[in-house]
């Protein structure tokens, strides 16, 4: 069973700009910003302004919406970056690795040989 959206998510309070971020794009629905521990660099997630816990309680728009600022943000990554790919991830509840219980896409530039870090 998928637990309720709880507000008290470091995300929520980044949303409501109650803790700072680095923001590199917003719009209505979504905002992206710099992942503080990031796997590598540029790592960046993206997150939908709607009180989703993750993919399971989220609604059709939301995620369609999301998924086109996924693209456009893998995409400007990948061009600063100098990418060779860029690796996209979505965990879903604890056993899954969810950490933040705020719907949110990683967005991660990667180099040929070049390992993420743990
Ligand atoms: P995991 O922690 O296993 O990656 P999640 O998918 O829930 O699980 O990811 C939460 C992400 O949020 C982590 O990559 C973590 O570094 C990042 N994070 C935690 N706090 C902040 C913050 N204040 N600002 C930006 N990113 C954060």
């Amino acid at each position: 069973m998928t637990s309720a959206y709880d507000d008290n998510n470091i995300f929520a309070k980044i949303l409501r700009g109650e803790i700072p971020s680095h923001c590199i794009y917003e719009d209505q629905h979504t905002v992206a910003f710099m992942d503080v521990m990031p796997q590598a660099p540029g790592h960046v997630l993206v997150v939908p302004k709607a009180p989703s816990r993750n993919i399971l309680d989220a609604d059709s728009a939301t995620l369609a919406h999301a998924i086109t600022v996924v693209q456009k943000v893998a995409k400007a990554l990948k061009e600063v970056f100098d990418a060779d790919g860029v690796f996209i991830a979505q965990f879903n509840e604890s056993a899954a690795g969810q950490t933040v219980f705020h719907l949110h896409f990683h967005v991660i530039p990667r180099h040929e040989g070049v390992a993420l870090k743990p």
